[in-house]
């Protein structure tokens, strides 16, 4: 469903992508894992079209994708800090996205009574972000990003900015929802647990270069290089 062939994308004289290639199956639920400063951002940035790459191609639903504007590429995105609106209730945060779109009203309250359920926040769907834990920020961010119906929906550390004892409940629960939504999903992480935990599919990135994918099972059994092999022993 979604594919990176040989991407190369430089910031200065930085690489920070480097002949980069992965694909993500349809339905499946794939994790970027990698140190901090290793590109994993930067890919799913490119993914989106919020940055360009030098050079290489993506593909996104069977359509080359590099000029395809970011508004068309049928991509949902949950930021890192999930940039909520502010000054909006939880269900306006849900409809913005819609209402830019010109869509219908009736169609909107559908949509959104429909996510707050999936989401679990319908009693809290009149609060304004602030008024609410960090999981349930998170849940926000998740469905506004569903909101348009995505074929893609990519999410930069998502767990990043919760408690960790809410973190592994989240996991799970995320995990679950992304499943039985059959939605095609990249996220970024840095936590090899995390990433076993939730992925299908494991992608390690280093320097900008994609040291290996594959199962969490095939990483685990048969790391390819040696830079796997350090990282992921670092936590056995
Ligand atoms: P982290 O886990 O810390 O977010 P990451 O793996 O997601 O790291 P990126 O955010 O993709 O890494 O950044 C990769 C490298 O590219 C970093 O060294 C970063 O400083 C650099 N970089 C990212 N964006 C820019 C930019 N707009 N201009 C210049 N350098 C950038």
């Amino acid at each position: 469903e979604v594919e990176l062939k040989h991407i190369e994308k430089y910031f200065g004289s930085f690489k920070a992508a480097d002949d980069a290639s992965f694909g993500v199956e349809k339905g499946q639920l794939a994790g970027l894992l990698g140190p901090s400063g290793s590109g994993k951002t930067t890919l799913l940035r490119m993914l989106a079209g919020l940055e360009q790459p030098d050079k290489g191609d993506i593909w996104i639903a069977g359509r080359r994708g590099n000029k395809i504007p970011a508004r068309e590429r049928g991509i949902g995105f949950v930021f890192q800090n999930y940039a909520l609106f502010r000054h909006m209730t939880v269900r306006d945060n849900l409809a913005f996205g819609l209402r830019v779109q010109k869509v219908d009203d009736h169609i909107i309250k559908v949509r959104t009574d429909e996510l707050l359920e999936l989401t679990g926040l319908t009693a809290v769907a009149k609060r304004y972000p602030q008024q609410l834990s960090g999981g349930q920020r998170q849940r926000v961010a998740f469905a506004r990003a569903l909101a348009p119906n995505p074929k893609v929906l990519l999410l930069d550390e998502p767990f990043a900015a919760i408690d960790a004892k809410v973190r592994k409940e989240l996991r799970s629960w995320l995990r679950e929802a992304i499943h039985n939504l059959g939605i095609t999903s990249l996220f970024v992480t840095h936590d090899q647990d995390e990433a076993v935990e939730v992925a299908d599919k494991i992608i390690i990135v280093n320097k900008g270069r994609i040291e290996q994918a594959g199962s969490p099972v095939e990483i685990y059994q048969s790391p390819q290089t040696p830079f796997v092999a350090d990282f992921i022993g670092e936590s056995v």
